[in-house]
């Protein structure tokens, strides 16, 4: 069983991702070429918003929205420690400082109700992270924001794209919305890609001169850019699978649901903390993820029934050598913990009933054995 089943998704659409690579070789255009146009109108229109704009990456999407917004050295950005490096590498690479605030214990999202007391003088934008899929909590976000001059609030939205939060998308709720098209990701290509969505027409300019090295016109370098362009052919493979995304984003609303529910049938005693999804917003569950106490001795046990699991993540960002200076020995425990417990389990549009009661199974069988040992 894969963790990921990124082969039964290309059995399903062989035919058009072929169909649409043939025609990116037909026609030659690897650069800049007409699928690139197509794919961010056809996004723009799915989140909701005016502009987006294609990037070679999730890291890379954020990135350019710093440096839209004009991230100067010294300049602080309130995020998560819990999430992937990209998030706070992006805002160091330009010289800001990561400020980091813990998050909350059930959903493993930044807790809104910290940000405040981490706002100083210095404090240039807020990047929040929709860890797992779920969107962190935008509303309360944004009013923070809003009561502290207009701060930029930047969604990373890098395992969320797909996902609703109060009958609106992920990717469309903020200053910016950044995602990554990474092959795991919700929406996957097969290689880098990512995209930017924004409704505000001086950041979009902005962000399509900096994607290719900050020329307003050909040869005319307005602004310090990057190489920061999603290729042809990457986006025509997007395109493909945007054909069945609504019916991939059902399904996985529906296995997340039912993972959830056999979860809540395990005993109690077993100690399995499921993920809280508040009431007014789905998870797309770009991992499926749990939290455990016993979390180690189930992982190997897992692993040696051949269920494919994996930890996201194992160490949080305040902890880590290239990180721990911007921590300032901060102690953020609701972090430190999901760091020691969570465990993600096998997901995928794909992922069938029969495959995940073998999981489920096999996940109780792990617990029973470490609880009868201690
Ligand atoms: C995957 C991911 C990124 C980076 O995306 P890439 O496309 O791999 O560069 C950033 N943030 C989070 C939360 C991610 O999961």
């Amino acid at each position: 069983m894969p963790f990921i089943d990124l082969k039964a998704q290309y059995a399903a659409l062989k035919t058009s991702i072929d169909a649409r690579i043939q025609r990116v070789l037909d026609h030659g255009q690897y650069i800049m070429g007409p699928e690139v146009k197509e794919l961010e109108e056809k996004l723009a229109a799915h989140v909701g918003v005016k502009h987006c704009i294609s990037v070679a990456s999730g890291t890379e999407a954020l990135l350019i929205a710093l440096m839209a917004l004009d991230l100067q050295p010294g300049d602080e950005v309130i995020t998560t420690p819990f999430t992937f490096a990209a998030t706070a590498e992006t805002i160091v690479l330009l010289g800001g400082v990561p400020v980091f605030v813990d998050i909350e214990p059930d959903t493993c999202n930044i807790d809104p109700k910290l940000i405040e007391a981490a706002i100083t003088p210095r404090t240039r934008a807020i990047m929040p992270v929709s860890l797992y899929g779920q969107v962190c909590d935008m509303d309360e976000i944004n009013a923070i924001a809003a009561r502290h001059g207009g701060l930029p609030v930047i969604e990373d939205a890098a395992q969320s794209f797909g996902a609703s939060y109060r009958g609106r998308k992920s990717c469309g709720l903020s200053t910016w919305g950044a995602t990554s098209f990474f092959p795991s990701k919700p929406l996957g290509c097969y290689g880098d890609g990512g995209a930017l969505f924004t409704d505000d027409d001086a950041l979009a300019q902005a962000a399509r001169e900096i994607r290719v090295h900050g020329q307003s016109q050909r040869y005319t370098h307005t602004r310090l850019g990057v190489g920061g362009r999603m290729d042809t052919i990457q986006c025509a493979v997007v395109l493909a699978k945007l054909e069945r995304f609504d019916w991939e984003i059902a399904r996985r609303l529906a296995i997340g649901e039912r993972y959830q529910e056999l979860l809540a049938g395990l005993p109690e005693a077993l100690g399995v903390q499921r993920l809280a999804v508040r009431g007014n917003r789905d998870c797309v569950w770009a991992q499926f993820t749990l939290q455990i106490e016993a979390r180690e001795a189930v992982f190997k046990s897992l692993n040696g029934a051949g269920i494919p699991t994996a930890i996201h993540y194992p160490r949080p960002l305040h902890q880590q050598p290239a990180y721990e200076r911007f921590g300032r020995g901060q102690v953020l425990p609701h972090a430190e913990a999901a760091a020691r417990r969570v465990m993600s389990l096998p997901m995928s549009a794909d992922l069938s009933e029969a495959q995940q009661d073998v999981v489920v199974a096999a996940l109780r069988q792990a617990l029973q054995q470490h609880v009868a040992r201690v």
